[in-house]
């Protein structure tokens, strides 16, 4: 396989009409879909509709999309539970089980159902648009049983005309020898792995210049650092993120901006006060919601990844229409509301990275005072550090510029271990 050069992997479109659809056009179109597949789900998934009568609504009243927004969120961490009540699917599959084509199984335990249209998962441009081009040779490092990733991943690779070689997961110097032997120019995985192979080829003596033929990779199901992404660009590899599940298939990927992930077209998103399900003013940090109109088999309405991130509705450089997801940022479980904002406890680490040699460990504890939100910012210090009210103030300024609320912070001699970073002590009775 001939080099291919970073310009000839950035070219390119796996389909330019749809992907520079005019952004009316989309909005519509996507308003329109998201409806109709509530009704298909609401008409032939019974759990979708149990779960909807148990709440009131009554679908007749959902006629546009301002009505559409008022449904509830359907929480993803809910859904063991629900499946579990009704096995297989909780009633949510609105097919008969014999149009399946298969079955997955994930943690909870949940069952996946695929059913057998083509490009079922909607991956072929996710990969198309990182940059792999057909007759690639790509190393599909995700498992290829129970968990779908490998499967659904090695189908669309074959589905643009790429060559896999299916690894999994597991023995790295085996994974080596083939990277080298096969001269493969394509990874899938997670980008942690990658590097792992590629410091494994080092210690086997082989020559990177030479013998690592890598291109391309698209990495999923793990953060990518800044720096893990720069020091994989520096073997000459591209990286490019996909926002990849195991329900949902392909719901974002990165383009050649690098600057966050373009929504695919297949389904609609709304970025969601995690609590309360209501949509948030544009640029909002919140909860995927997402409605997945291009699945008939196990359509997801309003559906609560659990995945933080906010949308970016600039115009992208790279000429595709669609909007951003601005990578995701954490777990809505782990946030908690104080004073009307949504707090991550990564924005409390943030704030305790500005001093890395004065404090050892940081949390915060909420508290209410009649009907106003109280945060108190413990710090335990390192040892010999002194305690001063200058140190006080630049803490509770980082505090205020990390998570854009006034906190006080008070040093203690020890945080327990084990405690979490965000304690709500508000008594809500
Ligand atoms: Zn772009």
């Amino acid at each position: 396989m001939p080099k291919r050069t970073q310009a000839e992997r950035n070219k390119g479109f796996y389909d330019a009409k749809a992907e520079r659809m005019d952004r009316t056009e989309r909005a519509a179109h996507k308003g329109k879909e998201a409806l109709r597949i509530f009704k298909h789900a609401y008409e032939n998934a019974p759990g979708y509709r149990k779960f909807l009568d148990e709440r009131g609504v009554k679908p007749e009243t959902v006629k546009n999309n301002g009505d559409f927004v008022r449904l509830p969120v359907l929480k993803k961490n809910r859904m063991p539970e629900l499946h579990q009540n009704h096995p297989p699917f909780g009633g949510f599959l609105a097919v008969p089980l014999e149009k399946l084509k298969r079955i997955y199984v994930s943690p909870g335990p949940i069952y996946d159902p695929e059913g057998r249209k083509e490009d079922y998962w909607g991956l072929r441009k996710c990969l198309y648009n990182a940059g792999f081009r057909p007759g690639d040779l790509v190393m599909n490092t995700f498992s290829y049983h129970l968990t779908p990733a490998g499967i659904f991943l090695d189908e669309a690779c074959n589905g643009i005309g790429c060559v896999t070689v299916p690894t999994g997961i597991g023995n790295t110097e085996i994974q080596v020898k083939t990277m080298a032997g096969l001269k493969i120019n394509g990874y899938i995985g997670v980008p942690s792995f990658l590097l792992s192979l590629i410091k494994k080829m080092e210690e086997l003596g082989y020559d990177t210049a030479q013998d690592l033929a890598m291109e391309i990779a698209l990495v999923a199901g793990e953060i990518l650092s800044p720096s893990l992404r720069k020091e994989l660009n520096d073997y000459g590899i591209i990286v490019r993120q996909g926002y990849i599940t195991a329900d949902l298939g392909g719901v974002a990927y990165e383009c050649p901006q690098e600057n966050g992930m373009h929504i695919s077209d297949d389904l609609h998103i709304e970025i969601c006060d995690p609590i309360t399900g209501e949509p948030l003013p544009a640029g909002g940090i919140g909860e995927v919601v997402v409605t997945d109109f291009s699945n008939e088999c196990y359509p997801l309405v309003r559906y609560g990844t659990g995945d933080l991130s906010a949308l970016d509705e600039d115009e992208c450089a790279c000429g595709r229409t669609s909007y951003k997801l601005k990578g995701i940022m954490g777990r809505a479980d782990e946030v908690t509301k104080i004073k009307g904002m949504f707090v991550h406890p990564r924005q409390i680490d943030e704030a305790a990275a500005g001093f890395p040699k004065e404090v050892e460990k940081i949390r915060v504890i909420v508290t209410r005072e009649g009907v106003t939100d109280m945060m108190t910012v413990e710090i335990q210090l390192r040892q010999g550090v002194v305690r001063s009210d200058a140190l006080k103030a630049s803490l509770e300024e980082k505090i205020r510029e990390a998570t854009k609320l006034r906190g006080t912070a008070v040093f203690v001699p020890e945080i327990p271990e084990g405690s979490k970073k965000i304690e709500d002590k508000r008594n809500w009775q």
